[in-house]
């Protein structure tokens, strides 16, 4: 635990006297979620005219959550909730004057309870909230629902819980999350993706491929799955089989046509992604690999506060200084939200002329190199620029299925085989960690 000789007065304030402290009778947006580390924080928003009049917070956390449910509470007030809803950890700890590194989870957790509240109003409260106003002293939930108090609200309070719980246990079917992420769209963030799904499935490893690129998802085209759609069971949403190791869900399988524009909101994208992980029936998986839309929007976050502290991100960059730039803003968001950086892969490094076979730089060479050595993160390679890898995306035949023939292809081989080899390595050592253990 921190001590809070860490902390600085602010949050040491925070932490001693907690604003917005216990619960409210009268709340109409409400949340509680158990993080990872065990700890538990559960709001209360009380919203008059889609603005957060009132809040209020319990956990049973140490310092650090409750002075970041403290904090978190104090910034919603006198908000518009759709302001709120979009409260992140990074601003949390702004207020806090940050936290040390060991307590920063405490802030994910208080961003995502207060969200969860907002969309709690979001869902059912705004309804009531439309109505008039309660009589002093009576409760606006009696009034529209002529039920006790407590009954709706402890309801809305288990479902939470029963779906946090659904989350967590889908989560714990899956090895490893690997975040794919680029600065800028077309510097093959999805093909990586793609191609390293493919390649690690042919390895004999079960894989699921999650595509949440929201206004562009190409996975279906890349993979020639463009006629096929998401089944229900009772087990959860069935993800498209493209044989017994791969499985894949794409925003793509959703929507009616390709051409059809996705207009979704924040709030939006949050749900369908925590839909995606919690209610597709993925099975166990030894990896899931994320194709994420470039920048470090919306939606990345959302993936990282859903999966908590078990994704890892892998940067695809080319190489001039204009995408390595925005490369630099990924290393930091990662970094802010304590993902591990597996590290950055350079793509279209460099064309090999098939004529003469002399190497011609388009996008100059050694951006992706610099900066992993700059930022201190693994470089994980350089994929030269080949006019295959164009022919088999467009036709929906990733070449890592074909055997490694060409530069790229082998390029391709070398990263999963590191891949491969480190996994095995830390999957061997936390085997060997469980077995001294029992
Ligand atoms: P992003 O997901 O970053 O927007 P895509 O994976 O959709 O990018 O790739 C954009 C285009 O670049 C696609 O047509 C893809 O086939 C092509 N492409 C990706 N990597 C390479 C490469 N190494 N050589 C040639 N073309 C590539």
């Amino acid at each position: 635990m921190a001590s809070r000789s860490n902390f600085s007065s602010t949050a040491l304030d925070h932490a001693r006297n907690p604003r917005n402290l216990g619960a409210l009778g009268d709340s109409n947006g409400h949340a509680r979620i158990a993080g990872p580390c065990g700890d538990t924080m559960e709001f209360w928003l009380q919203v008059r005219a889609d603005r957060v009049h009132r809040a209020g917070f319990l956990t049973d956390g140490c310092g650090a959550s409750t002075a970041c449910c403290s904090v978190a509470t104090t910034l919603a007030v006198g908000k518009p909730v759709e302001e709120v809803y979009v409260i992140e950890s990074e601003d949390i700890l702004t207020a806090l004057d940050g936290l040390p590194e060991e307590s920063r989870h405490c802030a994910v957790l208080a961003a995502s309870t207060l969200r969860a509240a907002c969309e709690d109003f979001l869902k059912s409260g705004r309804r009531q909230d439309d109505r008039p106003a309660a009589k002093p002293g009576s409760c606006a939930r009696c009034q529209a629902d002529s039920s006790s108090p407590e009954t709706p609200s402890q309801h809305e309070s288990d479902k939470v819980t029963a779906a946090q719980h659904r989350l967590e246990e889908r989560l714990c079917r899956i090895k490893h999350k690997i975040l794919v992420l680029s600065g800028k769209g077309g510097v093959g963030k999805s093909t990586v993706a793609a191609n390293l799904a493919v390649s690690l499935a042919r390895a004999g490893k079960k894989v699921g491929l999650l595509d949440i690129d929201v206004h562009g998802p190409s996975i279906p085209r890349l993979l020639g799955l463009t006629d096929r759609h998401v089944t229900g069971s009772e087990d959860g949403l069935q993800p498209v089989r493209v044989d017994d190791n791969l499985s894949v869900i794409s925003v793509g399988f959703l929507v009616p046509g390709a051409d059809a524009p996705v207009i979704w909101r924040g709030p939006m994208k949050h749900n369908a992604i925590r839909q995606f992980l919690r209610d597709v029936a993925w099975g166990r998986l030894d990896f899931l690999v994320v194709d994420s839309p470039p920048g470090t929007g919306d939606e990345p976050l959302s993936v990282v506060q859903l999966c908590g502290a078990g994704a890892e991100a892998l940067i695809v960059t080319t190489p001039q200084d204009l995408a390595v730039a925005d490369v630099r803003r990924c290393v930091s968001f990662c970094r802010k939200l304590s993902v591990p950086v597996l590290g950055i892969l350079e793509n279209m490094s460099g064309l090999t002329c098939p004529e003469c076979g002399k190497k011609v730089n388009l996008f100059k060479a050694g951006g992706g190199r610099a900066l992993a050595q700059e930022t201190q993160v693994p470089f994980l390679g350089e994929i030269p620029l080949d006019p295959q890898i164009v022919t088999s995306g467009d036709s929906g035949a990733p070449f890592a299925q074909a055997e490694v023939q060409t530069p790229a292809g082998a390029a391709f081989a070398e990263l999963v085989q590191a891949m491969l080899n480190e996994r095995r390595d830390s999957d061997s050592s936390s085997q060997k960690q469980r077995r001294t253990l029992v």
